[in-house]
């Protein structure tokens, strides 16, 4: 532990976005604040439209904020950086006509950041830690859907990001593929301890995947809640302390409509 082990990773600190089109202003989430701290596996749990991907967008530097600020290590994030890697889903980055290898080279070769040598040996150690060292001159379509999973993470990793940002990663595969999938994230995080901020509208993905989870309110999202998942993953699905976080997040998630019912 550091010094400075209290301050976080990443802040966000009352984060209004906004979208300008010809016609209207879009506010997508209203004086959003949480913070991320190194090794969290957080989560941002709220309905569709709520602005979850905007806020990954404004985090990537993508897009700013019309008022507050994001921090990463205290700085402002004025623009995207390999500090906080983007791993979209599986089938949407790899490049099929290059090797493992060659994938998790790209990125490296494109940002220029490290010379040729040194960018091989980042990408073999990547390759490694994912525990793909065997499959490295594989191409992605011999690849179970988590090892492509695995191959993108390393991609991402190889620029030693201080945050992987996953957007609704597994929302598009079957029930079971999904859950191989959760599993295979966590389990990698137990081996390497990366930071990763994931985004989903699942509360179940939401306790398995997450260490904390933040709950927006729908359309413009606004903070609800943030809540600390303890312990619980697929090993305790089942018993009722799963069920009763459920339940918590659910009620948090339909606050309103429950008060507007009551008052009908
Ligand atoms: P989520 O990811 O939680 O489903 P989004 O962040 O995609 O939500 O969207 C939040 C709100 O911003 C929605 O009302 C959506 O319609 C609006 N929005 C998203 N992208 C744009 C855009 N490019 N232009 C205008 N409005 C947008
Ligand atoms: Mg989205």
């Amino acid at each position: 532990m550091n010094a400075d082990s209290n301050t976080p990773l990443l802040a966000v600190n009352g984060v209004t976005l906004q979208y300008k089109t010809p016609r209207h202003l879009v506010t997508a989430t209203y004086r959003v604040d949480f913070s991320v701290h190194q090794g969290d596996r957080y989560v941002i749990l709220g309905p569709s439209g709520c602005g979850k991907s905007t806020l990954l967008k404004a985090v990537g530097g993508f897009m700013r904020p019309v008022e507050g600020d994001i921090r990463i290590r205290g700085r402002d994030i004025v623009a995207p950086g390999p500090d906080r890697m983007m791993v979209f889903q599986e089938f949407e980055q790899l490049m099929p006509w290059k090797t493992v290898f060659q994938n998790v080279l790209f990125p490296m070769k494109v940002t220029r950041k490290f010379g040729r040598a040194e960018a091989k040996e980042r990408a073999e150690a990547a390759i490694a830690k994912v525990n793909l060292a065997q499959f490295r001159d594989v191409y992605p379509h011999m690849l179970s859907g988590g090892m492509k999973m695995r191959v993108a993470i390393a991609r991402a990793m190889a620029l030693e990001p201080d945050i992987l940002l996953m957007d609704e990663p597994f929302a598009a595969l079957d029930a079971l593929t999904r859950r191989t999938m959760q599993q295979e994230l966590l389990s990698l995080w137990e081996q390497l301890r990366f930071t990763v901020l994931f985004v989903t509208h699942s509360i179940e993905e939401a306790i398995i995947v997450g260490s904390r989870i933040l709950v927006l309110s729908p359309h413009p999202g606004r903070v609800r809640a943030e809540l600390d998942t303890g312990s619980l993953d697929y090993g305790n699905i089942d018993r009722p302390e799963f069920g009763a976080m459920s339940k918590r997040i659910h009620d948090l998630l339909f606050a309103n409509e429950r008060a507007k019912e009551a008052t009908a």
